[in-house]
């Protein structure tokens, strides 16, 4: 297959990256660096079957030839004001890119008759009043609220990309991701799990806006990555597909899990005046469509995964100049 790729320097765009030339096809990887990193495709500098093109997917596309199938991934994805990578700072860009570039690469796929994946989210679903979350929920968001500007414009993506299947009969899949985290991730992206391993790390208290009884489910970025290529294989899937881990834990669990596997004497902080509106008090995917639609289940326990990515982040940090400060072990 001849894949394209948007928000290919991205966490789960340069992981996707991996596996599909793993599996032998060739990828074209499209990126801004809004919210990426040039390092995360560093080592695919000399991969014949990579090609990386630097534009912002809002615009309009040029044509670089014909492909099996379009994976939209570009778009900034941390909620963390206090990150300049957060989509609060990038109100407009996460707006454009989500519908802008959700059409530009539907109108691409049209014309070359290939497959549409959109990365959606399960931020479709709002602070949701049901629990878990099944497909059939249509959410309950604030069009006007502090997290609009995402929520509203993947629910638009989703939107545009069902009427490009029932308009055009286009091979279209959406898959709703999770909280998913594992290495790659940006040191500074202000998502929890950086946010703690960093904070741990360096001996700091982890930061728990509100109380921590909110909750999540984490995914390990293999499992969500082997979800998404099952997905994009499968022989039809028009409507949406919930791609995350069910094992959910509050804030408050999370933050203690770290500071134990790090050893952490810094504690916890509590910033309640950081809880914001629209800050989702549960989630959790109910799975039940992917499991039989893909035969899919994630397998990575959150303490293994946080081993592997906190592994990651000591490595990238102890390649920088703040080396110095680290502790020796996890
Ligand atoms: P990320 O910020 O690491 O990756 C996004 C990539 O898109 C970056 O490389 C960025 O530079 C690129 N990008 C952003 N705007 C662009 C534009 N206009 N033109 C070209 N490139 C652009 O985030 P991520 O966690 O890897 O998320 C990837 C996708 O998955 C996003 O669409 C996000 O909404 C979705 N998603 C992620 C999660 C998660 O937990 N990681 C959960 C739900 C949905
Ligand atoms: N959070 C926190 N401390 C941090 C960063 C985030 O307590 O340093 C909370 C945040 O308020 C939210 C949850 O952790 O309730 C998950 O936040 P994240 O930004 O990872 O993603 P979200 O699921 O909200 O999009």
């Amino acid at each position: 297959m001849r894949v394209l790729l948007t928000g290919a320097a991205g966490f789960l765009g340069s992981h996707l990256t991996d596996r599909l030339l793993a599996e032998g096809h060739e990828v074209l990887g499209v990126d801004n660096f809004l919210t990426g990193q040039r390092e995360n495709l560093a080592h695919l500098a000399h991969e014949p079957r990579f090609t990386l093109y630097e534009h912002d997917v809002a615009q309009p596309w040029p044509d670089w030839g014909p492909v099996d199938a379009v994976l939209h991934f570009a778009s900034p994805a941390s909620p963390n004001a206090a990150s300049p990578y957060g989509y609060p700072n990038l109100p407009i860009e996460t707006m454009l890119t989500n519908a802008q570039g959700t059409y530009h690469g539907l109108e691409y796929a049209r014309r070359y008759g290939a497959r549409f994946l959109l990365a959606s989210t399960s931020e479709v679903y709002g602070d949701p009043q049901v629990h878990p979350q099944p497909e059939s929920y249509w959410g309950y968001v604030n069009p006007v609220g502090p997290r609009a500007v995402y929520d509203e414009a993947k629910r638009y993506a989703e939107a545009m990309t069902m009427a490009y299947h029932r308009r055009y009969g286009l091979d279209t899949r959406i898959a709703r991701i999770f909280n998913t985290y594992g290495p790659r991730m940006r040191l500074d992206d202000g998502r929890v799990i950086p946010n703690f391993i960093l904070q741990a790390l360096q001996r700091q208290p982890l930061t728990i806006y509100g109380d921590g009884s909110q909750t999540r489910s984490f995914c390990y970025v293999d499992d969500l990555i082997e979800g998404i290529v099952r997905l994009l294989h499968v022989a039809r899937a028009p409507y949406p597909v919930n791609l995350g881990n069910p094992d959910e834990y509050t804030i408050l669990e999370l933050a203690q899990v770290i500071n134990r596997l790090l050893d952490n004497p810094g504690g916890l902080k509590f910033e309640a005046e950081r809880y914001l509106e629209g800050d989702p008090k549960r989630r959790r995917p109910d799975i039940r469509r992917a499991q039989k639609l893909l035969g899919w289940t994630p397998r990575v326990p959150l303490e293994e995964g946080l081993h592997r990515t906190i592994a990651d982040f000591r490595q990238r940090l102890s390649a920088s100049s703040s080396s110095d400060a680290l502790p020796e072990r996890a």
